[in-house]
C-alpha cells in the first residue's frame, strides 16, 4: 500500500503544497493556518481587553451617575454634579486634541466636596476613576508643608500618582488625584495674616500651581527634593483634582451668610424657605473663603458640592446595597467555606444603631460587623457539618457585648 502524504489537519493542505508543514502528537499544521490562527487570536483577544480610558470616557452623564450609583449610596446631589464635572473634564481632554479651529479654550474645573468625614468622598472619587480606568491617588492635605519645612512636598503627590501609574507618564498625565482634608489647610483668620502661616496659606499657595495646571518637576521616588536629585516633568494640565473636608462649623458660615442676604436686599421667596437642617446644600465658594481658602485656591476648584451626613437608613442602605456591599463580601466569604449566611433585618437595625450610638459613620457598620463575625469566622470552617448561619438579633447582641468598644477602632 502506497503511504499517504503527510497533510495540514486543519485545511488538508498536503505537506508539498505546503511551505511549512508542523508536526504535532496527531496531526500537522501548515503555516497558512498557523497565520489564520494568530489572526483569530488577535481578534479574540482585542474583543475581550478591558475597555480602554477612550471608551469610557465617552460615558454621557447619565450613565457616570448610574456607574456611581453602585458603589456610593445616596448622595445624589453630589453624584449629579460630579457626573457633569467629569463629562466636561473629558471633553475638554478631548477637544484640546482636536485641535479646535474656534480658539474656545475649555477650562479645567477641579472638584471640591465638602462633608463630614466617613461620608463618601474618597469612595465617590475613587469610584470615578475606577471607572474611567485611570490613574488614582489619595493625598492629605495635613501632611503636606511648604517646600523646605519639615513633611511632604506637595510635589510627592503627583510622584505617587506616576507610581500608580506605573511611570507611565501619559497616564498619569490624565489621572485623578483626591486631596482629602483640605479644609486643615484654611488660614487660621480670615484676614490675610501678617505673619507666616506654614502650616496653612503656604500648602494653599503651592497645591494652587498644580492645580491651576502646569508643568511641575517633580522628583520620581517621592520625598523631598534634592538638588543633585533627577526631576521629572509632569503637566497637571489634564489632571483632575478632587478635593474634600469636612470644614466643621462652616454651616454657622453659610447660615450667617443665608441671613445677611435679607438685609439690606429684598426677600425673595426661596431664601424664606432655607433648609435649615441641611445648611450645606446652600454652600458655595463665598463660604469656602470665609473659613480660610486662599481665593485663587477656590476659584480653581470651581465645582462645590456636598454629602449629607449618613442617617440610619442611608446607613441600613449601605449594608445591603453597594455591589461590594459588606453583607454581600461576608455572604461570599461564607459561601467559600459551602455556608450560606443569612442576616435577619433587624440584626442589620442593631448595627447600624450601634454605628450611629458611637458615632462611627458607615466607617462603625465595618468594624462593627467584623467584630460581631468574628467567632462564627473562626469556628465555622472547622464545623464540617454546618451548612448554614442566620444571623438574627440575639446572636449580634450576644456578640456585639463580647466585643470590646476598643475593638470597634475605624480605620
Ligand atoms: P470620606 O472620604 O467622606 O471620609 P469614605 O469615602 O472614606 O469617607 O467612606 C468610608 C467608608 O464608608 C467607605 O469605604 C464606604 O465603605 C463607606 N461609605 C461611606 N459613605 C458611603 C456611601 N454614601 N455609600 C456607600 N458606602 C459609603
Amino acid at each position: 500500500m502506497a503511504k499517504t502524504e503527510e497533510r495540514c489537519s486543519f485545511c488538508g493542505r498536503e505537506k508539498r503544497e505546503a511551505r511549512v508543514l508542523i508536526a504535532g502528537l496527531n496531526g500537522h499544521i501548515c503555516d497558512n493556518c498557523v497565520q489564520q490562527a494568530q489572526t483569530i487570536l488577535e481578534e479574540e483577544l482585542s474583543s475581550k481587553k478591558p475597555k480602554s480610558f477612550q471608551e469610557y470616557a465617552l460615558l454621557k452623564p447619565h450613565e457616570i451617575k448610574k456607574y456611581l450609583d453602585q458603589y456610593v449610596i445616596g448622595q445624589d446631589e453630589a453624584k449629579r454634579v460630579i457626573s457633569v464635572a467629569v463629562y466636561n473634564h473629558y471633553k475638554r481632554i478631548r477637544h484640546a486634541k482636536e485641535a479646535s479651529e474656534d480658539d474656545i479654550e475649555l477650562e479645567k474645573s477641579n472638584i471640591i466636596i465638602v462633608g463630614e468625614t466617613g461620608t463618601g468622598k474618597t469612595l465617590l472619587a475613587r469610584s470615578i476613576a475606577k471607572m474611567l480606568n485611570v490613574p488614582f491617588c489619595i493625598a492629605d492635605a495635613t501632611a503636606l508643608t511648604e517646600a523646605g519645612y519639615v513633611g511632604e512636598d506637595v510635589e510627592s503627590i503627583l510622584a505617587r500618582l506616576l507610581q500608580v501609574a506605573d511611570y507611565n507618564m501619559e497616564a498619569a498625565e490624565r489621572g485623578i488625584v483626591f486631596i482629602d482634608e483640605i479644609d486643615k489647610i484654611a488660614r487660621k483668620s480670615d484676614n490675610p495674616s501678617i505673619t507666616r502661616d506654614v502650616s496653612g496659606e503656604g500648602v494653599q499657595q503651592a497645591l494652587l500651581k498644580m492645580l491651576e495646571g502646569s508643568v511641575v518637576n517633580v522628583p520620581p521616588q517621592g520625598g523631598r527634593k534634592h538638588p543633585e536629585q533627577r526631576m521629572i516633568q509632569i503637566n497637571t494640565q489634564n489632571i483632575l483634582f478632587i478635593t474634600g473636608g469636612a470644614f466643621d462649623g462652616i454651616d454657622k458660615k453659610i447660615a450667617n451668610r443665608l441671613q445677611t442676604n435679607r438685609i439690606g436686599y429684598k426677600i425673595d421667596r426661596k431664601r424664606e424657605e432655607v433648609d435649615k437642617d441641611n445648611i450645606l446644600q446652600y454652600i458655595s465658594p463665598v463660604d469656602l473663603k470665609a473659613y480660610g481658602l486662599i481665593p485663587e485656591l477656590v476659584g480653581r476648584m470651581p465645582i462645590v458640592t456636598f454629602m449629607h451626613a449618613l442617617d440610619r437608613a442611608t446607613l441600613k442602605r449601605i449594608l445591603l446595597e453597594p455591589k461590594n456591599s459588606l453583607v454581600k463580601q461576608y455572604t461570599k466569604l461564607f459561601e467559600i467555606d459551602n455556608i450560606k449566611l443569612s442576616f435577619d433585618d433587624d440584626a442589620l437595625d442593631f448595627i447600624v444603631e450601634k454605628s450611629v450610638e458611637f458615632k462611627l459613620g458607615a466607617r462603625g457598620l465595618r468594624a462593627i460587623l467584623e467584630g460581631v463575625m468574628n467567632d462564627a469566622m473562626f469556628e465555622l470552617p472547622s464545623k464540617a457539618n454546618v451548612k448554614s448561619l442566620k444571623v438574627n438579633i440575639a446572636f449580634v447582641e450576644e456578640k456585639f457585648n463580647k466585643t470590646s468598644l476598643s475593638r470597634l477602632r475605624v480605620a
